[in-house]
This record gives structure tokens, C-alpha cells and sequence, in this order.
């Protein structure tokens, strides 16, 4: 592969004039907003739309997979897959990336608008800039730096953004390798940018397992003022929420120190609302709670003690309760720390920003498990300062662009 080192350093000369390249598709697709309708949205089409114009710019071959979504007024979930011939055809160096975001959450805890790309000095701000958007511009990127420059790259160079990732990708990744067989093939190198710390030295290569669930208390509504003729579900619902994550927590506390956390996550979260008034006791309680567990542990046998946990505080409280699994994803292979794509990944992260990487599992969720579970290595690597879901989501263009050197440099040597 030695002929490739001077395309590389060609290439690698040209990286940093890519800077006003990517704050300008920041700003043009992060007003467009990409909600799943899970989230009062109406999916990905405008947002692909754009897309699919920038990338027909950079890119030999364009297909658009449309997943079928009545709720979304398109009727249709895209998913763009974009590659670069290489050299040898055989082969695809994939980025994979993500279009829809989690909406904005409490406007007031912003200092910027979160639907314009705000850029102050180095750093540009808004919802969806890192998740996804920073995998979004690194894979455009470099497809348009690969044919300003006119190289070819020694394998073909793949770029695919999909829909549905934050609510489970039944419409976008899952449905891929569900209509497209032999997207991926044996030998292929996927990278997923869709995770990663703060000097770009961890590649992920394990995930927790995740479940969550829905719990449903239903006591018997009454006034405030006679609580005796009521059984108030909301003060039940607490009860039982303390009880489950005391339960799950002690039975399930094992620690592998791979992961960061390194331990099985419990979480009470949403609440949904109960009664308009005060004075009213609520007949009926419903929270949520996000289970992210290590893959040691099957999520049958988790299910099986959430239920048996509230079977038994109901016979104790008279009230009636239902557990619902409201997403749930069992543990993926985790990616062989030796294998090629982790392996040429570590290489670059060494000679580009001068560090040794380190292997890891999280308990975020990304496509990278879908694709695990068909037994092919997956890297999910990118320089993030974590502020994804938050307010004021924010990247370092400087980190996007060092990102973008350790990809040529995989991928080109
Ligand atoms: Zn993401």
C-alpha cells in the first residue's frame, strides 16, 4: 500500500480548509429539524432532502432506502447510502451515521437557539451538531475532499445516513440490514462516529444491553381531602420506583471494568402526567426507567425480577400494576479489540494526535450493535465532549478535522 502514502499526505494537506466547508452544512441542515415521531416529529425527509444534495456532489453512487412510516407525513422514513468507487471494488471503508436528533428539551437551560448552528471561535453549537451531526459532516467531508483532490481511494469509500437511531432504528440501520443484504460485506471496515471521549482515545467495541420499561400503577382516584376513600397511585408509583432500583441494583451489581460505568445502570426517568389539579388524587401513576445491563446478565432474567418486584408490592399495597417493555435491545458480540478496522483505527489515532488508544464498552446505544450481532467488527470512535442530549450541544470544529485525518489515515494506509 505504499503508492497510497503520497495521496495520503496530499490529502491530509488539504484538511484544514475544510473548516468553513463544515460550518457552512451545519448551517444548512441543522435548522431543518429531524425528530422521530416518537418525539413530536415528523421524521428525517426534509433534513435527508438536503443531504442527498450535498453528498450527489461529492459521491459516485446515491440510493435512498425508504422506510416505510405511516405516522410521518411522507409515509417514509429515508436512508442514504452514498460510496466513492476504490481501487479494489471488493472492499468498503463505511462511515455510518445518524440524521434524527432527541428534541431540543428545556429551551430556557440554552444560551443559544438550538435549531441554528451557533458558531463562538472554534466551537459551534446546536441540537444535533455532535449527535449525530458531527458524524454527518466528517463522512461528507471526507467524500468531498476524496474527489476535490481526485483520489482514489484503495478500497471504496462509504457514507450512509440513516434515520431512526435515538428511538431504536427499526426505520433506519435495522431496516437496512433487513432489506439490503450484502450491504456489508466480509472485509468491509465500518466505523461508527457516534460516540467517543473527550481526546478521541477510546474506541468503543462492547455495548450494555438495554431495556426499557414502562410501569403502570392504578389505585383508585379520590379527593385530596378524604384520602382514605382513594389509593393514591402517584405516592404507589413512587414507592415502587425506590423499591425496583434498590432490587435491580443489589441483585444486579456485578462490575466489568471494560465498561464505563463499569456496572449495570437503573434509572427511574420519565414521568408521565397524571391529574390537571391539585386537589385530586391520581387513580393512576406511570414512570419510566432506562436499564442499560451489563452483557453477563440476560434481560429475561431482569424483566423477570421487574415483574416479580411488582406483583409482589401490589399484593402488599392492593393496587394493580402492569411492566410494559417499551424498547429493548439484547447484548451484540462485542468487536475484537485485534481486529482490522480497530487495529488500522489505533494506528492513525497514534500518529495523528499522538496518543495510545483504548478499548471500551458503554452503555449508550449505537448502530454499531445491530451490525455486531451479524458477527461483523464494528469501531464506533469519534472525539466527542459528550454534550449530546443536553443544552448547548456543542463540537470543537478543531476536533472534527483531527477526526477526519485518523479516517484518511485508516483508511488510506
Ligand atoms: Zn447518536
Amino acid at each position: 500500500m505504499m503508492q497510497n502514502k503520497p495521496e495520503l499526505s496530499k490529502l491530509m494537506n488539504k484538511v484544514s480548509e475544510l473548516r468553513e466547508f463544515i460550518i457552512n452544512l451545519y448551517k444548512g441542515f441543522i435548522p431543518i429539524r429531524a425528530l422521530a415521531p416518537e418525539n413530536g416529529g415528523d421524521g428525517e425527509w426534509d433534513r435527508a432532502q438536503y443531504l442527498i444534495s450535498v453528498v450527489r456532489q461529492y459521491f459516485d453512487n446515491i440510493k435512498v432506502i425508504e422506510a416505510p412510516d405511516p405516522r410521518v407525513s411522507k409515509g417514509s422514513r429515508p436512508n442514504i447510502v452514498a460510496t466513492i468507487n476504490g481501487i479494489d471494488e471488493s472492499r468498503t471503508f463505511w462511515v455510518i451515521a445518524h440524521m434524527d436528533t432527541v428534541p431540543e428539551g428545556d429551551r430556557g437551560m440554552w444560551s443559544v437557539e438550538p435549531y441554528e448552528a451557533t458558531v463562538k471561535g472554534d466551537l459551534v453549537y446546536g441540537r444535533g451538531v455532535e449527535d449525530n451531526g458531527q458524524g454527518i459532516v466528517m463522512g461528507i467531508a471526507i467524500g468531498k475532499l476524496l474527489r476535490d483532490l481526485g483520489v482514489k481511494p484503495p478500497f471504496n469509500y462509504g457514507l450512509i445516513l440513516a434515520s431512526d437511531e435515538e428511538v431504536g432504528s427499526k426505520y433506519g440501520i435495522r431496516y437496512l440490514i433487513g432489506t439490503e443484504r450484502g450491504l456489508f460485506k466480509e472485509g468491509d471496515l465500518i466505523l461508527v462516529p457516534d460516540a467517543g471521549n473527550d481526546d478521541g482515545s477510546m474506541i468503543e467495541v462492547a455495548e450494555k444491553a438495554i431495556l426499557w420499561l414502562k410501569v403502570t400503577v392504578i389505585g383508585k382516584q379520590g379527593h385530596a381531602s378524604t384520602p382514605k376513600s382513594a389509593l393514591n397511585a402517584h405516592r404507589l408509583g413512587m414507592m415502587l420506583a425506590l423499591r425496583l432500583d434498590e432490587t435491580l441494583h443489589g441483585n444486579y451489581g456485578a462490575e466489568d471494568p471494560l465498561f464505563a460505568p463499569p456496572e449495570s445502570t437503573f434509572e427511574p426517568t420519565k414521568v408521565e402526567r397524571n391529574v390537571d389539579n391539585v386537589n385530586t388524587i391520581p387513580g393512576k401513576h406511570v414512570f419510566y426507567m432506562d436499564c442499560r445491563v451489563l452483557p453477563k446478565y440476560s434481560l429475561d432474567e431482569v424483566l423477570t425480577t421487574v415483574n416479580k418486584v411488582a406483583e409482589d408490592f401490589c399484593r402488599e399495597h392492593g393496587c394493580r400494576s402492569v411492566v410494559e417493555v417499551v424498547n429493548r435491545d439484547d447484548p451484540a458480540p462485542p468487536t475484537d479489540p485485534n481486529s482490522e478496522v480497530v487495529q488500522r483505527l489505533a494506528k492513525a489515532i497514534k500518529v495523528v494526535k499522538g496518543i495510545d488508544a483504548k478499548y471500551m464498552g458503554i452503555g449508550g446505544g449505537t448502530y454499531a450493535k445491530y451490525i455486531r450481532m451479524m458477527n461483523i467488527p464494528v469501531a464506533v470512535w469519534m472525539t466527542s465532549k459528550g454534550t449530546g442530549h443536553s443544552p448547548d450541544e456543542h463540537v470543537n470544529v478543531n476536533d472534527i478535522l483531527s477526526d477526519i485525518k485518523v479516517v484518511l489515515a485508516s483508511m488510506m494506509t
